[in-house]
């Protein structure tokens, strides 16, 4: 584990006596929080293709990721804490890569290691694989390269710690779970002749209808952004289903609903902010 500089963790305007400042630390939970979380992830012992050498190499000792508190690399998704796709991303292996991330409990990240794992590689738009693991489930970091090596991955985790020491107890928008109780399970793809995406089924179903008539039914185009912000019904939405019958209506937990609600106004709002940012670029 990583040793923790008190320098580091004095953060607020509060003044330390100069003989007590190696022994007093004052800072706020967040931080001390995600120092120990960073500094203590179990990744999930998983490979799909040849991106997995690498990553195998990088915790083996000549790289030992072991310095980054990463040495516990667990066999369960139950115990993990991040998921790192190391390797090509069939679409017969999506259902068990969305399956394994539903396993996973929260707070959990997701690392795409590869050109295949990131968009799809020197596979990209081939009949059996997928353009990128992001399409599925949400992905925190990317690290490029094919394979990328050892000490780019290293780069990606240090950035994945970077990214979980910015984060905060009290910013719904930023992590969900540390509010508002967990996210949605990401609905486990169909495999069939293709994969099919449940997101998509209304719009699958549509086009289908206009080929049946013989009408142009264009490009299925893929969701915008992961599982969580599309699977969420908007928060107008909730009292009209609510209100369907008195039976319904009785069966809601009023602090659940009030909880999803606090969720997906904090969803809307990352969407709002995001679109913003998108239009400002
Ligand atoms: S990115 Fe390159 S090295 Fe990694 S799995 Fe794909 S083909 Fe293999």
């Amino acid at each position: 584990m990583s040793t923790l500089d008190m320098r580091d963790l004095q953060s607020t305007e509060f003044p330390i006596p100069d003989e007590l400042q190696s022994n007093v630390a004052i800072t706020s939970l967040s931080k001390i929080y995600n120092w120990s979380r960073r500094s203590s992830m179990w990744p999930l012992l998983f490979g799909l293709a040849c991106c997995a050498i690498e990553m195998i190499a990088t915790a083996a000792s000549r790289y030992d990721f072991s310095r980054f508190g990463m040495e516990v690399m667990r066999g369960s998704p139950r115990q993990s804490d991040l998921l790192i796709i190391s390797g090509t991303v069939t679409k017969k292996m999506v259902v068990p890569i969305v399956r394994i991330y539903n396993q996973m409990p929260e707070p959990k990240y997701v690392m795409a290691m590869g050109a295949c794992a990131s968009g799809g590689g020197p596979f990209k738009e081939g009949y059996n694989v997928v353009s990128g693991i992001d399409q599925y489930i949400p992905v925190d970091v990317y690290v490029p390269g094919c394979p990328p090596t050892p000490q780019a991955l290293i780069y990606g985790l240090i950035s994945l710690q970077q990214k979980i020491d910015g984060q905060s107890l009290a910013n719904l928008d930023d992590v969900p779970w540390y509010g508002v109780g967990p996210s949605e399970a990401v609905p486990v793809p169909v495999l069939g002749p293709d994969i099919v995406d449940p997101r998509q089924a209304e719009l699958i179903r549509q086009q289908a209808a206009m080929a049946a008539q013989g009408m142009p039914y264009g490009r299925r185009e893929l969701p915008a952004a992961a599982v969580p912000q599309t699977v969420v019904a908007p928060v107008e939405e909730k009292p009209a289903i609510a209100a369907e019958s008195a039976e319904t209506a009785e069966e809601i937990d009023p602090e659940k609903a009030a909880r999803l609600a606090k969720r997906e106004a904090a969803l809307a709002r990352k969407r709002a902010a995001k679109a913003a940012a998108e239009g400002e670029g």
